[in-house]
C-alpha cells in the first residue's frame, strides 16, 4: 500500500513550521510499512490532478497569499477541485485555509479570491491572535496548535467547526470555533506544526488519503505515549493564556 502526499505551494505557504505536518503524515504512514511519495504543487507548474490522495496547504503571508490566490483562479485551481472531487482530502492551516474558502479580504488591498470548495469567508481584523490555540471537538478529541493570524473566519451552512475554543481565539472573536470541516477539507488556525500534537487528526488524514486508492483501510494503533504527553504539556499552557 502507497500513500501520495501534495505538499501545495511549499515555497509559498509553508511558515511557523508547517511543513511539520507532511514529516507527520509520512512518518505515520511509514510507521505501519506504508510507502510514501510527496510530490510539491506551486504556482506556475501544471498539476497532474490525478495523483495525489492528501493534500497539506500551509500558511503564509499575506505576499504570499496574493500569489497563490492568483495562481488558484487558473488551471491549477480547476486541477485542485478535481482533485478534491476525485477524492483526495485537503488538510489547511490558517493563510492555506483561507484560500480553500469564497475570499480572504486583507486589511489593505483587494479581495483575494480562495477557491471555494470550503464554505468559509475570512476578513481581516483589527486584531492579531497569537498565542497557544486549545479547542476539542464534539466527540472530545483536544486540539493543540498555535494561532498566528488577523484574519477572522467565518463559517456557511455547509462546513462545521473542527472544534469549540476552549483557550486561545480560532476562527474569529465571536462564536468561539476553531477550523471547519466539510467532507474531506479540514481548515484550522493550528500552526506548530499540528499534526505532530494532534496524532488522532494526522491518522484520520491518512485513513481519509489511503481510501481514495485503496478502499477502507483500519489503520494499526501506534504508540502515541509521547505525542499526547506533548500534546498535553501545550494544552496547560494554551489554559494559562489571558
Ligand atoms: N495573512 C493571513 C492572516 O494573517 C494568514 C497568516 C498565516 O497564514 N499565518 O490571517
Amino acid at each position: 500500500m502507497d500513500l501520495r502526499i501534495g505538499h501545495l505551494y511549499p515555497d509559498l505557504m509553508s511558515i511557523y513550521g508547517d511543513r511539520g505536518n507532511v514529516l507527520a503524515l509520512t512518518q505515520r504512514a511509514k510507521w505501519r510499512g506504508i510507502d510514501v511519495e510527496t510530490r510539491s504543487f506551486t504556482a506556475g507548474e501544471t498539476w497532474d490532478p490525478d495523483w495525489a490522495d492528501v493534500y497539506f496547504f500551509g500558511g503564509g503571508q499575506d505576499q504570499g497569499q496574493d500569489i497563490v490566490g492568483a495562481d488558484l483562479a487558473g488551471p491549477n485551481g480547476d486541477a485542485l477541485k478535481r482533485s478534491i472531487d476525485g477524492g483526495a482530502a485537503v488538510f489547511s492551516v490558517c493563510g492555506g485555509y483561507q484560500l480553500l474558502g469564497h475570499e480572504y479580504v486583507p486589511e489593505v488591498g483587494d479581495p483575494i479570491p480562495g477557491l471555494g470548495v470550503l464554505d468559509v469567508t475570512t476578513r481581516a481584523g483589527k486584531v492579531r491572535f497569537v498565542g497557544n490555540l486549545l479547542a476539542e471537538t464534539d466527540d472530545g478529541k483536544t486540539l493543540i496548535g498555535f494561532e498566528n493570524h488577523s484574519g477572522y473566519t467565518y463559517l456557511g451552512p455547509k462546513a462545521k467547526p473542527l472544534g469549540r475554543v476552549i483557550a486561545g481565539h480560532g476562527n474569529n472573536e465571536q462564536d468561539k470555533t476553531e477550523g471547519a470541516v466539510q467532507g474531506k477539507l479540514i481548515g484550522c488556525y493550528l500552526h506548530g506544526s499540528a499534526l505532530p500534537k494532534n496524532p488522532w487528526l494526522a491518522d484520520q488524514l491518512i485513513t481519509w488519503g489511503l481510501a481514495r486508492r485503496h478502499g477502507a483501510v483500519e489503520l494499526t494503533p501506534l504508540d502515541d505515549t509521547e505525542e499526547y504527553a506533548a500534546q498535553s504539556q501545550a494544552a496547560e499552557v494554551a489554559k494559562t493564556r489571558t
